[in-house]
């Protein structure tokens, strides 16, 4: 039996599946088909920015800021600005896909 097969099986016994992902307010739940689920076996990101509508990158991106929406301006000294966008903290995936590539309040001006 395939991996697929089974898990048909286990989804005709009434069986359902879900994935749990870190988020801003501890973690996140996504219901998952059967060929979902058997694909986030392998590659857990592709499946949730699949089911959020962003890209795979912007997962990788919103989880090194701290699921914080940072600056996209460079300070003078040329180094990525640390501000957070307006509205941009603790926001969820599909908010943080949404705010990046804003500015904070200090470069928004300029
Ligand atoms: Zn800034």
């Amino acid at each position: 039996m395939d991996q697929l097969t089974f898990l048909k099986d286990f989804e005709t016994k009434g069986s359902t599946f879900s994935a749990s992902y870190g988020a801003e307010s501890g973690k996140s739940m996504l219901s998952l088909t059967t060929e979902e689920a058997l694909l986030f076996s392998t590659d857990p990101v592709q499946v949730i920015a699949n089911k959020c509508n962003v890209a795979i990158s912007d997962y990788h991106n919103k989880v090194s800021e701290g699921y914080n929406a940072q600056c996209s301006a460079n300070t003078a000294k040329g180094k990525r600005c640390k501000n957070i966008v307006s509205g941009g903290h603790m926001v969820s995936l599909e908010k943080w896909a949404e705010l990046t590539g804003q500015y904070c309040e200090v470069h928004e001006q300029g």
